[in-house]
């Protein structure tokens, strides 16, 4: 279940407040709002044409922010004035400065470079664990919320469960846990990968489950070799303009 749909936008009615989403060939142009009724216009939105130069510039420095080469702020700084030279300045558009949708945005910004960096930390523990060694020995892996300022224990254990995911324990302590392999960690993802983040600002985490413990939850039988490596997929590129995200989830995106 994609999330990310560069050609769907998303934006508060101008009136009411109302949420609303719309398909990004129709900024500009005047419709309804379906909560309020009142006429109001879709906002004009920076093109791809105008994202292009910045997203040259993000693949590029990525990997200098991975490799603490480069802080996050610097890379900000440059992918600010590389969107304002390609005219992207939030008053060109129908944004004010602030506005969730305005691309500019510092926090909007930083959201990006983290959902990046934290898709190759994910990518590289996942295809760290997929050789027959690390299966044998640390067979499966327990989801763990490491931040609860964003999301209760209860959404995650919703959320695993509405995905098929089997739950461990006792009712006071309860564990979501599952064989490296299983189709599990794909369904909790927002991205369709079997890593995390699981979604925007999740605070959603893993960690290795040993042998001795699997085969006590009866995820394995003992003389069973462990769960087959898979291919990893790649970590997706999360680019400028393809999160078009509320503002409530921008004010909370320093968690992620
Ligand atoms: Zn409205």
């Amino acid at each position: 279940m994609p999330l990310l749909n560069p050609n769907e936008l998303k934006f508060p009615c101008p009136n009411c407040g109302g949420h609303l989403l719309c398909d990004m060939s129709l900024c500009g142009i005047k419709m309804t709002c379906p909560h309020c009724q009142n006429e109001i216009s879709v906002p004009r939105f920076p093109s791809e044409k105008h994202l292009e130069p910045a997203n040259v510039l993000l693949k590029k420095l990525l990997p200098e922010i991975i490799e603490c080469k480069m802080y996050e702020d610097d890379a900000i700084i440059e992918l600010r004035e590389t969107l304002k030279q390609s005219g992207c300045h939030p008053l060109n558009f129908d944004i004010e400065p602030g506005d969730p949708l305005d691309v500019m945005n510092f926090d909007y910004l930083r959201l990006i470079i983290r959902m990046n960096r934290n898709f190759y930390f994910g990518y590289h523990r996942w295809k760290t664990d997929q050789d027959t060694d690390s299966l044998y020995y640390s067979p499966a892996q327990e989801l763990l919320l490491s931040d609860t300022s964003i999301h209760s224990h209860n959404d995650t254990l919703s959320r695993w469960t509405a995905a098929g995911g089997k739950l461990y324990g006792i009712p006071s302590k309860i564990f979501m846990i599952a064989l490296k392999n299983d189709p599990i960690w794909v369904k909790i993802s927002a991205f369709g990968i079997p890593y995390p983040p699981f979604d925007y600002n999740s605070g959603l985490d893993v960690r290795s489950v040993d042998r001795r413990a699997a085969i006590d939850l009866g995820l394995l039988k003992k003389n069973n070799s462990g769960p087959k490596p898979i291919e990893a997929p790649n970590p997706p590129f999360i680019a400028i303009g393809d999160l078009n995200i509320s503002a409530s989830l921008l004010a909370e995106s320093t968690m992620i």
